[in-house]
């Protein structure tokens, strides 16, 4: 006999993947019990981040919310989850449709770093590498031949080196005479140099340039489809097979959120925002976080299923 009143919520992708809203509200209740103690005040409604769940049963029996309340807290576990599913879908998207527009574009994969920062140094830090990647994507050079770019800024922690990683990663469709000539194409060391001069540094940085080939069983497409949705690591920078003391955790957790404090990680550029505004794309970032992709393509029974918090079961249970 199954009592109703208990039954342990489950929501069951159409892959038969767990969605796994128990887990994230767990490390979401981790990060409010942390910003408590460090004193930050928006720890209240990190608690209250997705503590209802309201969704709409579909016709395949999968579950689809349509009401939550998200706290946005850039290092909350169930709003990066909501943010990477958004940003999968509005880059595959937009990517799709610049190679529809410009079919002989080709693309590359390019990775920017700088050296590790403290982090007292990790807002700052940030700041200039956007200032930096604005600077190096205007020069003659590159502007000539860029169709689109976007990118993504991620932040790692080294606990060996106790530094902060800050580096980009950026998806860019060129015009496919950049691979033509000399006076078009940027090898591995002018790539290098432009970044180095684009961020005045007085050391040689690591760059890492390559073009994104067909991948067997997806083919070109699925290849830079797949590098579009790479960059999703913003959404998850902590580290979690590595072992960290409470104490260190609060600290990591206070330098990242000043760290990322009022910065983009995620951009796009040229003919990728022309889509993405053509599109009507709401913000990855600070937007709705319950739609996270194309809302109209599935049916609904129209039974709705409703799903909240147990405090003290840790569990979310179904609303009977
Ligand atoms: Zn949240």
């Amino acid at each position: 006999m199954s009592d109703v009143k208990n039954q342990v919520f489950q929501d069951i992708s159409k892959t038969g993947k767990d969605r796994k809203w128990r887990e994230r509200k767990l490390k979401n209740i981790e990060l409010a019990g942390q910003l408590d103690i460090l004193g930050y005040r928006s720890f209240e409604r990190v608690y209250q981040c997705a503590e209802v769940l309201k969704f709409v049963e579909q016709s395949d029996g999968t579950k689809k919310l349509y009401q939550s309340y998200f706290c946005k807290n850039k290092l909350c576990a169930l709003c990066n989850w909501r943010r990477s599913m958004k940003y999968s879908y509005q880059a595959s998207k937009i990517v799709e449709e610049a190679m529809i527009r410009q079919p002989k574009g080709r693309f590359l994969f390019l990775t920017l770093t700088v050296k590790n920062v403290i982090g007292q140094e990790l807002n700052q830090a940030m700041t200039d590498i956007l200032i930096g990647f604005n600077r190096l994507m205007k020069y003659k050079k590159i502007d000539k031949n860029m169709i689109g770019f976007l990118r993504a800024t991620e932040v790692t922690y080294s606990k060996k080196l106790d530094s902060y990683h800050p580096h980009l990663h950026v998806l860019l469709m060129v015009k496919p005479g950049y691979f033509r000539s000399k006076d078009d194409y940027l090898n591995q060391e002018e790539w290098t140099e432009l970044w180095k001069k684009a961020m005045k540094l007085d050391y040689t940085p690591m760059v890492d340039i390559r073009a994104v080939k067909a991948d067997k069983g997806k083919g070109l497409k699925g290849a830079i489809l797949e590098t579009a949705k790479y960059p999703v690591k913003p959404f998850d920078v902590i580290d979690e097979k590595t072992d960290f003391t409470a104490q260190e955790k609060l600290q990591i957790v206070d330098d990242m959120l000043t760290g990322l404090h009022r910065k983009r990680q995620i951009g796009f550029g040229k003919l990728f925002k022309e889509i993405k505004k053509q599109f009507d794309f709401d913000d990855l970032e600070d937007g709705n976080l319950v739609q996270t992709g194309d809302e109209t393509e599935s049916r609904a029974t129209g039974r709705e299923i409703v799903a909240i918090w147990n405090w003290e079961r840790k569990n979310y249970y179904i609303k009977s």
